[in-house]
C-alpha cells in the first residue's frame, strides 16, 4: 500500500476545518480535508444563517457550506468525502492518518475538527422537521420566534439559559423536563422561575413531534408520572438534551475536560505537538460558524508555522 505523504491533514470539512483548509492552501501547504461526510459541517441542517456577516439577508446552511468548500478548493485544498478517519497515530514527528477504507496519510501536521454532535431525542418527527421549527441552538434560530410559541427540552444549565434567552423573542416558553425539578443551578432556575414568559411542563417527556408536513406545529408529551399525555401546540423546539465532541480520535494523545472537549491553548495548539484542534471539539465558549472558522484560521497558522520551523531545525 502506498502512503501518501502530506503537510497538513484537517480532519472535519465544517465551518472550522474548512477554514483551515483555506488559510493552509493558500499558505502552498500540501492540504487533505478528510469528511465522513458531506461538506459543510453541523450547518448544512439549518435552512437559514443569519448571524454571519458577509450576509444580510442570510445564506442556506447548505449554500455557506458550499461556498466555504470551493474557496478551500479553490487553493488546492482537497476534499475527501465520505472519508472517515479512524485513526491518527504519531509517527516520529509526523502523524499518520487512516481513514476507515484502509487508506493512510502521512501528515507533517494534523487539525482535528471533528465539531460536536447534539444528543437526538430519537422521537417520531424529530428528523423531519430539523432546521424546520426543531432546533439545537437558541443562539442561531431564537430570533425567527418573534412572538411565537416554543418548547424547550431539557432541565440541566443549557437548557434553561437557552429557555431564558428564548424569552427575548417568543411569547411563550414551554420547559419540559422528565423530572419535577430542574437541574440547572439555584440561581439560574430562580430567573427562570420568576419569568412570566416561562411555563414549566414537570415530569413530562417528548414522544412525538408534529407538523404539517412542512413546519413544526405541536410536541406529543408524555408523563413521567402516569398523567395522561398532553399535546402542547407551538412552533418550535429547542432541544438540550447534552452534546458529545467528537473527541475519541485523539483523546489518547491530548488532553479533555471534563466533558470531553480539547483542551487547546489561545491559538490551537494542544498538548501534543504538531497536532491542532479548531472548533466545536475544543472547550472554546462560543460554539458557532464565526468562532469556529476563526479557530480554524489560526490552528491553521500554527500548523503552518511548526511546519516551518521543523524545516528551520534540520
Ligand atoms: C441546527 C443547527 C443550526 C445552527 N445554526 C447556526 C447559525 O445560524 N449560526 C451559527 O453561527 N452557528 C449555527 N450553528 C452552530 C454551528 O453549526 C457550529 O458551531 C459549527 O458548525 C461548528 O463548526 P465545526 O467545524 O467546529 O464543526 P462541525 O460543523 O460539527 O463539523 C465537523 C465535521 O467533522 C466531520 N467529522 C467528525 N468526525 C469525523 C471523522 N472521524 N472523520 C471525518 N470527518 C469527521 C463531521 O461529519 C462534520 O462534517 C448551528 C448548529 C446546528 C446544529
Amino acid at each position: 500500500m502506498t502512503v501518501e505523504q502530506i503537510d497538513i491533514a484537517i480532519i472535519g470539512a465544517g465551518p472550522a476545518g474548512l477554514t483551515a483548509a483555506l488559510y493552509a492552501s493558500r499558505a502552498r501547504a500540501s492540504t487533505v480535508v478528510f469528511e465522513r461526510g458531506i461538506p459543510g459541517g453541523q450547518i448544512v441542517t439549518t435552512d437559514r444563517v443569519e448571524n454571519y456577516p458577509g450576509f444580510p439577508n442570510g445564506v442556506s446552511g447548505a449554500e455557506l457550506g458550499d461556498l466555504m468548500t470551493k474557496q478551500a478548493e479553490e487553493f488546492g485544498a482537497i476534499i475527501r468525502t465520505f472519508a472517515d478517519v479512524v485513526a491518527i497515530e504519531p509517527a516520529d514527528l509526523d502523524f499518520v492518518v487512516r481513514t476507515g477504507d484502509g487508506d493512510e496519510f502521512l501528515a507533517k501536521a494534523v487539525i482535528l475538527a471533528t465539531g460536536a454532535v447534539p444528543r437526538k431525542l430519537g422521537v417520531p418527527g424529530e428528523a423531519e422537521y430539523t432546521g424546520r421549527g426543531v432546533s439545537w441552538c437558541a443562539t442561531c434560530d431564537g430570533a425567527l420566534y418573534r412572538d411565537k410559541t416554543v418548547c424547550v427540552i431539557g432541565g440541566g444549565d443549557a437548557a434553561v439559559e437557552e429557555a431564558l434567552f428564548l424569552t427575548k423573542f417568543a411569547k411563550k416558553v414551554h420547559l419540559v423536563h422528565r423530572r419535577d425539578e430542574l437541574r440547572a443551578t439555584k440561581c439560574i432556575q430562580e430567573k427562570c422561575f420568576a419569568n412570566e414568559k416561562v411555563e414549566m411542563q414537570w415530569s413530562r417527556v417528548p414522544t412525538e413531534i408534529r407538523g404539517d408536513g412542512s413546519r413544526v406545529t405541536g410536541v406529543l408529551l408524555k408523563s413521567t408520572k402516569g398523567e395522561p399525555d398532553a399535546l402542547l401546540e407551538l412552533d418550535g423546539v429547542f432541544i438540550f438534551t447534552g452534546i458529545h465532541p467528537a473527541s475519541e480520535l485523539i483523546g489518547p494523545l491530548t488532553e479533555l475536560d471534563e466533558a470531553g472537549y480539547v483542551r487547546i491553548d489561545h491559538d490551537g495548539r494542544t498538548s501534543w505537538p504538531g497536532l491542532y484542534a479548531a472548533g466545536d471539539v475544543t472547550d472554546s465558549e462560543l460554539k458557532q460558524v464565526i468562532t469556529a472558522a476563526a479557530k480554524g484560521a489560526s490552528a491553521a497558522f500554527e500548523a503552518l508555522r511548526y511546519i516551518d520551523s521543523r524545516v528551520c531545525s534540520i
